[in-house]
């Protein structure tokens, strides 16, 4: 037979038919590659079991012992599968419901190792649908007793043993079969094994150092390609030429002079870094980090006018027509009087005023543009634009953020979050980019205290609205999309309004505001919620990012324990904006420890960036490296938060490669090409030809 390689179909392995590689194609195996990348996620059950007789009934717990009874039970409403599973300790009973399909894989005699959470039912013990792995089978004396055996995440139609003996056929070949990826200089340097030894350890260890010395082989590359594509990203966004905006004294006077206040000594550190940038004839790429209220907008703004003051255009992005709009307001404050001309650009303008606005900036008689998307739509051209400013990041994605510079033209562009960045997202997901905090909040800030109460405490809350509301401040009521389905967001929201609006807060103006509102709607409710003149907002989470209504004292959260953490400091972020206390009420009552746990770190902490690790914390990296829309690889071994330190070294690694070779065209970068090409397949053209 040929030589395997990498992209062999697994149906060229010897002895893997037509049935086994539709099986394995069904977990995502079709490639030598893709089976021999899949790891197993543990070894062997055997050595984590402990005696029955000393089982506790507080989590989960191991156990391994013969099969003394099979049967299947298919004449109940729940049809299930059981087994009597006994140690020299004592005996266990084992249900998997639905588990039809075990008839023929757990019998007699075999051992069994199972895992899960231990219970007690009509005095014995059992477990119910555990994960279980067959160390022994009567029938099959091709398994070894002794051997270490890997657990693969496997289907229902193959199992974990049925994939560990194909990769078995392969196992010996991977020397032949893998590339190497660095000479032995390299390696040593940093204590690592060669890529094919790695993955041959991660299926069959000799020990457990073995293995741990090889996990860290495969996450640190799994980190360096990743790396390697953000250093490309950021390589590409800053090799291009960009106008230098030079600041001056003069103008910095006269943009300080245009804002009511002096800026913090946050902003003023965060002015001195945007401005060295845009001094420089590269593109600024920088994220502006800070929390709720800390002034971001403000330093924006700054850096919108110094643009302005060396005859440029700037354009600021917001991911809400509410938010532009609001932003749009503060500038125009700001700027009254002023000979710079600000305009508005959303997607439902009418088509005689979005054409004027269109000429305006093509003429360059508009210095700064404030908008959505819609700055982003075809047709929209600038005479000269320097400075891209993005609000509220996280609601874009990466692609999008290369998109916005796609357009042939190289503006500096600054980033602004009012999400903290833990820092493995800030060298990943924000990994282009360079990074300014602001970490204090303007003077003069009251305190915002959050406590969690039960939903039967719900008339004290409103005596509390009704006290806030008499003595001149607003309150916002928050309620979560009540179905994933878009037609049914309001009604949470919109029976609230009602009941209040007919209740408790009769005497009261109120207003409601949602998501499938029209845009002049919203506006007006909104309008009104600023000008003092509706008192209460019963709002979906429409409200979540960038409202500034400084006299709101008062939020309540509503089924606080269906938002996420982030969600919910960003939402506690809107009360809080001037010298009055606030108090963040999260009416909720958790059943789940998560739940319970994400709340807990509210109550505890108004630190933004120690909510974001916690939430990173609990959520785990997967959530962001599994379903969102950030553009980059996915990771399978790396764990971001546990392997921090190998994912700053693969950085460092990365950025010197790239440094040394941006196009990654050296025939000793070959094989590091090929990988960050597959693994960036489709989402960026980031190298010439890939
Ligand atoms: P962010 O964009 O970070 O949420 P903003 O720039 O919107 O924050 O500022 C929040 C509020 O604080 C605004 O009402 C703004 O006028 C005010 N503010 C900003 N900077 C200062 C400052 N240096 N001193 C006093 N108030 C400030
Ligand atoms: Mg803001």
């Amino acid at each position: 037979m040929d030589q395997l390689e990498l992209t062999t179909d697994v149906s060229s392995i010897k002895g893997v038919g037509p049935a086994w590689a539709r099986k394995l194609t069904e977990l995502g195996i079709k490639t030598v590659e893709d089976l021999l990348l899949h790891f197993p996620f543990r070894f062997d059950l055997r050595k984590q079991a402990q005696p029955i007789a000393s089982l506790k009934f507080d989590g989960e717990a191991t156990v391994a012992g013969e099969v003394i009874s099979a049967s299947e039970n298919s004449y109940t409403r729940r049809p299930f599968f059981q087994a009597t599973v006994k140690d020299a300790t004592g005996l266990v009973h084992v249900k998997w419901f639905g588990g039809g399909y075990l008839r023929d894989k757990i019998k007699v005699g075999a051992q069994l190792a199972i895992s899960g959470k231990p219970s007690v039912y009509r005095e014995q013990v059992q477990f119910v649908n555990p994960k279980f792995q067959i160390i022994y089978d009567p029938d099959d004396t091709d398994l070894d007793k002794d051997e270490l055996m890997p657990v693969y995440p496997a289907g229902k139609k193959l199992t974990s043993r049925m994939i560990g003996s194909v990769i078995k056929r392969v196992l010996d070949q991977t020397e032949q079969i893998i590339p190497r990826w660095f000479d032995a200089e390299y390696l040593e340097k940093r204590g690592m094994p060669s890529r094919p030894a790695a993955v041959a350890a991660m299926h069959k260890p000799e020990e457990k150092e073995h293995w741990a010395s090889a996990r860290r082989r495969i996450a640190y590359d799994e980190c360096l390609i990743l790396q390697l594509g953000v250093a490309l990203m950021r390589m590409r966004q800053i090799s291009r030429p960009a106008h230098p905006l030079t600041n001056s004294e003069l103008i910095d006077q006269r943009i300080r002079a245009r804002f009511p206040f002096p800026l913090t000594e946050a902003q003023n550190a965060a002015v001195i870094e945007i401005t060295g940038d845009l001094a420089r004839d590269r593109p600024m790429n920088r994220l502006l980090q800070g929390d709720v209220g800390s002034g971001k907008t403000v330093v924006a703004l700054y850096a919108a006018l110094l643009a302005v003051a060396r005859g440029k255009q700037a354009a600021i992005m917001a991911p809400t027509e509410i938010l532009a709009t609001q932003h749009y307001n503060k500038a125009q404050d700001y700027l009254a009087g002023s000979r710079v001309k600000i305009a508005l650009l959303v997607g439902k303008q009418k088509p005689a005023e979005r054409r004027e606005i269109l000429e305006a900036l093509a003429s360059g008689e508009i210095d700064i543009v404030v908008g959505t998307h819609a700055l982003i739509s075809d047709g929209v051209a600038f005479s000269d634009l320097a400075l891209v400013v993005v609000d509220e990041q996280h609601r874009f994605g990466v692609t999008q953020r290369t998109s916005i510079r796609g357009k042939g033209f190289a503006p500096h562009y600054l980033v602004m979050t009012a999400t903290p960045i833990p820092r493995t997202l800030a060298l990943t997901v924000f990994g282009d980019l360079d990074v300014s905090v602001i970490d204090a909040l303007p003077p003069g800030r009251g305190k915002t205290e959050t406590i969690c109460i039960p939903h039967n405490k719900m008339p004290e809350v409103l005596k509390h609205v009704r006290s806030e509301l008499d003595a001149g401040r607003q309150a916002y009521f928050i309620y979560p999309l009540v179905n994933p389905s878009p037609e049914l967001e309001l009604t949470a929201a919109e029976d609230a309004y009602r009941d209040l609006a007919d209740g408790a807060l009769k005497d009261y103006n109120i207003a409601l505001i949602h998501g499938q509102m029209k845009p002049a709607d919203k506006n007006a409710a909104m309008s009104a919620f600023r000008a003092g003149t509706v008192q209460a907002l019963i709002a979906s989470v429409v409200v979540e990012v960038g409202l500034d209504v400084p006299s709101a004292s008062v939020m309540v959260i509503t089924h606080a324990e269906r938002f996420g953490l982030a969600q919910l400091h960003q939402l506690r972020g809107r009360v809080g904006r001037s010298a009055d206390n606030a108090t963040c009420i999260l009416v909720a009552s958790p059943t789940t420890d998560d739940a319970k746990q994400r709340l807990k770190v509210l109550v505890d902490t108004s630190d933004g960036f120690k909510v974001a690790e916690e939430d990173l914390r609990i959520r785990g990296p997967g959530e962001i490296f599994g379903t969102r829309q950030h553009g980059l690889p996915e990771l399978k071994v790396a764990d971001l938060i546990k392997d921090f330190e190998l994912l700053r070294l693969a950085r460092r690694d990365a950025f010197a490669i790239v440094k040394d070779d941006p196009g990654l065209n050296a025939p000793h970068h070959q094989q590091l090409r090929r990988e960050v090409i597959k693994a960036y397949a489709g989402k960026l053209n980031l190298l010439a030809g890939a």
